[in-house]
C-alpha cells in the first residue's frame, strides 16, 4: 500500500481486527489474510487518514494496487461467485485460488487497457 509513515503504520497495525470482511469482496477473513488499503493511493493524492484506509483481503489488495478504486469494484461485480473463495489451504481450496487469480490478473489488465485508452483518449481531445 506505498510508503507509510511508521507511526500509522503502528496505529494502522494495533487498528487490525482478528476477523472481519473484505471490503471489497465481502469474504470473511481473519489474521494475517486481513490487511490495511487505502482507498486512493497515496501517489493519487490519497491521505493517512482513516477515511482513506480500509481492511480487505491480501488478494484484493495486490490486485488493486496501481488500478483506480472504481475500475476494480467495476472488476468484482463481474467476478462469477464460483471464484470468491476462501483462503483455506486444501487442494481444491488452492485450485480455487488460483482461478480467483488468474481472474483477477485478466481483470486488472482489462483495466489497465481501459484506464491507458481513456487517457490516450482525453490527449487526443486536447
Ligand atoms: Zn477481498
Amino acid at each position: 500500500m506505498g510508503h507509510v509513515p511508521m507511526k500509522k503504520a503502528q496505529e494502522i497495525r494495533r487498528a487490525k481486527p482478528r476477523e472481519t470482511k473484505c471490503n471489497y469482496c465481502k469474504r470473511t477473513i481473519k489474521g494475517a489474510e486481513v490487511t490495511a488499503d487505502h482507498v486512493i493511493p497515496i501517489i493519487e493524492g490519497g491521505g493517512h487518514g482513516w477515511d482513506n484506509i480500509i481492511w480487505c483481503c491480501i488478494i484484493c489488495n495486490q490486485l488493486k494496487s496501481g488500478v483506480q478504486v472504481d475500475y476494480f469494484l467495476d472488476a468484482l461485480e463481474l467476478m462469477p461467485i464460483s471464484h470468491r473463495v476462501p483462503l483455506a489451504m486444501d487442494e481444491e481450496s488452492k485450485n480455487a485460488r488460483r482461478r480467483y487469480q488468474s481472474f483477477w490478473i485478466k481483470a486488472v489488465r482489462r483495466m489497465k487497457k481501459i484506464l491507458a485508452n481513456e487517457t490516450l483518449l482525453s490527449e487526443d481531445g486536447v
